[in-house]
C-alpha cells in the first residue's frame, strides 16, 4: 500500500525560517538562556499501514501545551483513549514497543510500534505533541523515521514559554543478560554507541557511535530502516506480526543477500537503525536523557528495562535544565532560589541561566 502525506497549508509558512521566529525570540541568541520546550507549529497528518497488524491507519500530530509531553490518542475505539508516551506504559517489547493504558486485561487499548515516531520527536527536539491514530499501530512508512522527520519539518516547530527539562544520568546503570547489555553512563550530553552481531553474513558484526544532535540525527540516523530475516517472516506471521511488512518498509536479509533491489542506505544501516530504535525507546523517559547510552545486542526489551533500572533509584538521575550553550543546571537550584530570593530571582534565573 502506498503512503500519503498531507500538510496543513499554513505549515508551509513555517518552513520559511525568517517567518517562523519562536516565541520569546529575544532570548534566542543568549547562550546562557535555557533551552525552551518545543511543539509543532501546525497539525500535520499521514496515512500508511502498521507493519505488524497490516492495518491502514491515519496519524495526525497536533501541537500541545508546555508540560504536556508526547501523548497518543486512539480515536477508533468508541470513547477515545489517551495513552502517555511513558516508559511505565510499555506493555510489549517483542519486535516493537507497544504502549497500553496500564489497566491490564484483554480490553486494554494499546498503540503498537511507537519507537520510530518517538525517535523522530527525540532527534528533532519535540517536547510536546498529541498524536491521534485511527488504528492500533503507528504507520511504518518506509521503515525508518525519515517520513516523520519530513512531517515535523512540514508542520514546523515553535519554542514555548517554558524551559525544557532533561534527565541527567548521575551514575552508571547497567542491564545485562547473557551477551546482551544496555548501559547508561554519566555525561552532560547525549550520545549512543551500539554493537550488533548477527549470524547472517549480510549483517555480521557492526558498531556505531554518535553524539545526538538534531543535525547528526537527520544525516546519520533518521533514514536507517528496520530489518528482518527472510527465514523469520513465516514465523512472525504465525504470531500475527509483520503482516504489513514488505520490501517497501523493511530491509529483508537472506544469509549474505539483501533482497531489496535498491540495496542499503548506509553500509552499516542495521546498527544505525538499532540506534534509531534506542533513542525512540529511551524518549519514553518523558524527557531527553543526558548521558551516554551503550547497547550490545540489545533491543526494545532491554531499552525499556534500562529505563526501569534508571528510575528504580532516585540517586541515579536528576532533573536539569540545559542552556542553549549546553550548560547543565539542576532544577533544584531554581527551586532553592525561589525560596531564598522570591519569584523575581526565579524569573531572572530562568531568563538568564546563571550556571557556572
Ligand atoms: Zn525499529
Amino acid at each position: 500500500m502506498s503512503t500519503r502525506i498531507q500538510t496543513d497549508p499554513r505549515s508551509l509558512v513555517a518552513r520559511l525560517p525568517f517567518l517562523a521566529m519562536p516565541t520569546g525570540s529575544s532570548h534566542t541568541m543568549d547562550a546562557d538562556a535555557p533551552q525552551r520546550q518545543r511543539t509543532l507549529r501546525a497539525p500535520v497528518k499521514c496515512s500508511g499501514i502498521g507493519v505488524h497488524t497490516g492495518t491502514p491507519v491515519t496519524l495526525t500530530m497536533f501541537p500541545a501545551a508546555p508540560g504536556h509531553g508526547i501523548r497518543f490518542r486512539r480515536v477508533d475505539l468508541g470513547p477515545d483513549v489517551e495513552i502517555a508516551a511513558s516508559w511505565d506504559r510499555v506493555v510489549v517489547t517483542n519486535h516493537c514497543t507497544m504502549l497500553g493504558q496500564g489497566l491490564g486485561g484483554e480490553d486494554e487499548a494499546t498503540v503498537m510500534t511507537v519507537e520510530h515516531l518517538m525517535s523522530a520527536f527525540a532527534g528533532l527536539g519535540v517536547d510536546n505533541a498529541l498524536v491521534l491514530l485511527d488504528g492500533p499501530e503507528v504507520p511504518i512508512m518506509d521503515g525508518s523515521s525519515a517520513a516523520f522527520v519530513f512531517l515535523i519539518d512540514c508542520a514546523g516547530l515553535v519554542e514555548q514559554d517554558a524551559p525544557r527539562r532533561a534527565i541527567e544520568v548521575l551514575r552508571p546503570v547497567t542491564v545485562e543478560e547473557g551477551n546482551k547489555v544496555a548501559q547508561l553512563l554519566p555525561q552532560p550530553h547525549c550520545s549512543i554507541s551500539f554493537a550488533i552481531d548477527f549470524p547472517a553474513p549480510a549483517i555480521g558484526r557492526q558498531s556505531h557511535r554518535i553524539t545526538i544532535t538534531e543535525s547528526s540525527y537527520r544525516s546519520e540516523i533518521a533514514r536507517a530502516r528496520t530489518f528482518g530475516m527472510l527465514q523469520e517472516v513465516d514465523y512472525l506471521r504465525k504470531l500475527g506480526l509483520a503482516r504489513g511488512g514488505s520490501l517497501e518498509n523493511a530491509i529483508v536479509v537472506d544469509g549474505d543477500r539483501i533482497l531489496n533491489p535498491e540495496g542499503l542506505r548506509f553500509t552499516d544501516e542495521f546498527v544505525r537503525h538499532k540506534i534509531l530504535d534506542c533513542l525512540g525507546d529511551l524518549y519514553l523517559a518523558g524527557a531527553p536523557i543526558l548521558g551516554h547510552v551503550h547497547g550490545e545486542r540489545a533491543g526494545h526489551a532491554f531499552n525499556n528495562r534500562l529505563l526501569h533500572a534508571l528510575f528504580a533509584d532516585p540517586a541515579n538521575w536528576r532533573w536539569v535544565e540545559v542552556s542553549r550553550g549546553g550548560t547543565v543546571r539542576p532544577i533544584e537550584a531554581v527551586t532553592h532560589e525561589a525560596v531564598t530570593h522570591g519569584a523575581e530571582a526565579v524569573e531572572a534565573a530562568t531568563q538568564h541561566s546563571v550556571a557556572a
